[in-house]
């Protein structure tokens, strides 16, 4: 394989990007300045050597502390915690100054077929509810209004039930106030607003 055909094919790989649109990023660097070339490539190798995950939320974070900057916040109201698929969906309610607490990022959501095997973060979720048992008061699933988030939703109602004792911690679902299959990660701030005022 050349080397056109090697970048390309790391291409292929990314969400959403067929055999033609990996062509057409391997052209535009191939006309691009040797300069972009390597700050893309220096930029790929920091994210491998600067990044790392919050030792809570498990959110991407490039800082020298365990904690992410959300995470350390003496503003945030830590007995409120958002359990959200990813840190798009995180950073979309950010964007919203909607809401003041804490986030836990399970890193996906369940595909069906795969109850199974589930590819999202239950270790780090039921280690971070314990630890947080004294201080939390809230928990808000704000997961995706399809069949993936629901399934992920049951999921985590069945992983949250052992740890919160009755009445102490009151479980949330965001408002479906999300058009149907809208995700997170792209609605406007006032469904954000209004998904989180309907929540039950
Ligand atoms: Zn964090």
């Amino acid at each position: 394989m050349d080397a056109i055909e090697r970048l390309a094919t790391l291409f292929e790989k990314f969400p959403g990007i067929g055999p033609r649109q990996a062509g057409r990023f391997v052209h535009y660097l191939l006309r691009s300045s040797p300069a972009i070339r390597q700050e893309l490539a220096r930029s790929i190798t920091a994210l491998g050597n600067q990044v790392k995950q919050c030792s809570e939320c498990r959110r991407y974070h490039d800082g020298d502390s365990a904690l992410c900057n959300r995470c350390s916040s003496t503003t945030r109201d830590r007995a409120i915690l958002m359990i959200v698929a990813t840190d798009a969906d995180a950073d979309a309610i950010e964007r919203s100054h909607t809401y003041n607490g804490t986030y836990f990022i399970l890193g996906g959501t369940i595909a069906l077929g795969n109850e199974k095997n589930p590819r999202i973060r239950e270790a780090d979720l039921v280690k971070c509810i314990e630890k947080r048992s004294n201080e939390l008061r809230e928990i808000i699933l704000a997961l995706p209004a399809n069949v993936e988030g629901d399934t992920t939703s049951s999921r985590v109602h069945e992983l949250l039930r052992p740890l919160i004792k009755d009445g102490q911690v009151f479980v949330s679902s965001l408002g479906r106030g999300l058009s149907t299959g809208a995700e997170l990660e792209y609605a406007d701030p006032d469904t954000i607003k209004n998904a989180l005022k309907n929540r039950a």
